[in-house]
C-alpha cells in the first residue's frame, strides 16, 4: 500500500508577526517544519512526503528536499484548496493520502497512524478532538444560539483519505467552480462531495502555530553556565558586590573594582554561551580595565549574548564578613536592572565558610568568593 503525506507549507504566517514564513522559525532545536517532518518521516508506513511551497520559499524548500529521498515539493496556490489540489495531482498513484498543516509540529505517530487506519478501513480519517468550550453562534457581537456541545469536534490535521475518493471530490469541486474559500479543510471538500468523513484520534497538544505565544511553546535550546571568582581583602579599597558599595574596613584587591559577584555572573553567562571568559575579554594587563566598574563590564557581556534570553541566575557569596543579608536586595535590583531581567529571575544567597578555606578570615588574609549558575534559552 502506497501512503503519501502532503504537508502544507505555502502559508505566509503573517499572524505570528515574524515577517517570514513561520514554518521556518527556529527556536534552537530545528524549525517548525523540521519538527513536523521528523514525525512524518519516522512513520515507516508513510512512503513519501510532498511539501507545498510558495515561490518566496522555493530555495529553502529545495534544500529540505535534498535531505531525504522521500521528500519532494509541489508549488502551492493562492488558497489552501489550490495548494492541496496541486499536491494531489503530484501524488497520483498512491492509495492513501494524508494532508497536514506544516504549522502543526506537535503531531504524533499515534495521531498519524489513527488517521491512516481509519482511511484504510472507512475511506477517511479526520484527526479531531471534542470541543471543551461552549460554542456560540453570533451575529454582530450578539449571541444567536448555543449548539449542543456533545456533538461538536475541532477538526485538526492530518486528515487522511483514500486517494481516489479525495481526488474525485477535489476534481468535482474544481469543475463546479466552487469558491475555494468555502473549504477551510479537506474534510469539508469531502462533505460537499457527499461522502461524510469519519473522525480519528486528535490531541489537544496538536495545536496549529498561529500567534507569537504559540511560538513560545516550541521546544527550545537551554544552556547552563557556571562562574566562580575569588578576590583577596585589601586596605584602602571599596568593597563592591553586585554593583553595590558595602561599608567594611576592607575592600577587595583587583585590577578592576574587584566586584567578585559580578565577575562570577559574567563568567557564568560567557560559559553558557561558549564565549571566552572575562580574563580573556577584559585582561588585567589592559590599562583600559584598571579600576573598571564591573557593572559596565557586565553590560558589555550582555551585548555579546543577544541570541539568548536569561531564564534565571542563582548566586552564592562566600564571606566570613561583613554580614551581607541587609545588602542582598539592593544587589538583586542593581543586577536585574543591568541585565534587563526581572528581580525574581536573580537570586543571591550568602554564606560564611565556618572559618574554613580560602575565605576563612575576615581580615586582610582572607577574601570573598562568589559562585553563579545561569540558565539561558536560545
Ligand atoms: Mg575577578
Amino acid at each position: 500500500m502506497k501512503i503519501t503525506a502532503i504537508i502544507l507549507c505555502a502559508g505566509s504566517g503573517s499572524r505570528t508577526g515574524l515577517g517570514y514564513n513561520k514554518l521556518f522559525y527556529n527556536n534552537g532545536l530545528g524549525t517548525v517544519l523540521d519538527l513536523t517532518l521528523t514525525t512524518f518521516l519516522s512513520c515507516e508506513r508513510v512512503g513519501s512526503v510532498i511539501l507545498t511551497y510558495s515561490k518566496k520559499d522555493k530555495s529553502q524548500v529545495a534544500e529540505i528536499t535534498k535531505t531525504s529521498d522521500k521528500i519532494t515539493a509541489a508549488l502551492g496556490g493562492a488558497t489552501r484548496f489550490e495548494s492541496v489540489n496541486n499536491a494531489l495531482k503530484a501524488s497520483k498513484g498512491c492509495d492513501i493520502v494524508l494532508i497536514h498543516d506544516g504549522a502543526r509540529p506537535f503531531v504524533t505517530r499515534e495521531i498519524i497512524d489513527s488517521a491512516i487506519d481509519s482511511a484504510i478501513q472507512y475511506g477517511s480519517g479526520i484527526s479531531a478532538i471534542p470541543v471543551v468550550d461552549t460554542i456560540k453562534v453570533t451575529q454582530n457581537g450578539i449571541i444567536k444560539s448555543t449548539p449542543d456541545r456533545s456533538n461538536l469536534y475541532s477538526a485538526q490535521t492530518p486528515q487522511a483519505f483514500r486517494y481516489d475518493l479525495i481526488s474525485q471530490a477535489y476534481n468535482k469541486a474544481t469543475d463546479n467552480r466552487q469558491p475555494s474559500t468555502n473549504f477551510t479543510d479537506d474534510a469539508s471538500v469531502l462533505e460537499w462531495y457527499g461522502t461524510p468523513p469519519r473522525l480519528s484520534l486528535g490531541s489537544p497538544d496538536n495545536i496549529k502555530i498561529t500567534s507569537p505565544t504559540d511560538l513560545a511553546k516550541l521546544p527550545s535550546n537551554c544552556k547552563i553556565g557556571l562562574g566562580y571568582d575569588v578576590h583577596r581583602f585589601a586596605k584602602d579599597r571599596k568593597l563592591i558586590l553586585g554593583g553595590v558599595q558595602i561599608p567594611h574596613p576592607f575592600g577587595l584587591l583587583g585590577h578592576s573594582d574587584a566586584d567578585v559577584l559580578t565577575h562570577a555572573i559574567m563568567d557564568a553567562l560567557l560559559s553558557a554561551t561558549g564565549l571566552p571568559d572575562i580574563g580573556v575579554l577584559f585582561p588585567d594587563t589592559d590599562n583600559a580595565y584598571k579600576g573598571a566598574d564591573s557593572i559596565e563590564l557586565l553590560k558589555k557581556v550582555t551585548q555579546k549574548v543577544t541570541d539568548f534570553t536569561i531564564v534565571n541566575i542563582s548566586c552564592v557569596i562566600m564571606a566570613q564578613a561583613p554580614k551581607l543579608s541587609p545588602h542582598i536586595q539592593k544587589m538583586r535590583i542593581k543586577l536585574a536592572d543591568t541585565l534587563n531581567i526581572k528581580i525574581d529571575q536573580i537570586n543571591i544567597s550568602a554564606t560564611t565558610t565556618e572559618g574554613l578555606g580560602i575565605t576563612a578570615t575576615a581580615d586582610q588574609n582572607g577574601g570573598i568568593a562568589a559562585s553563579c549558575n545561569v540558565l539561558i534559552r536560545e
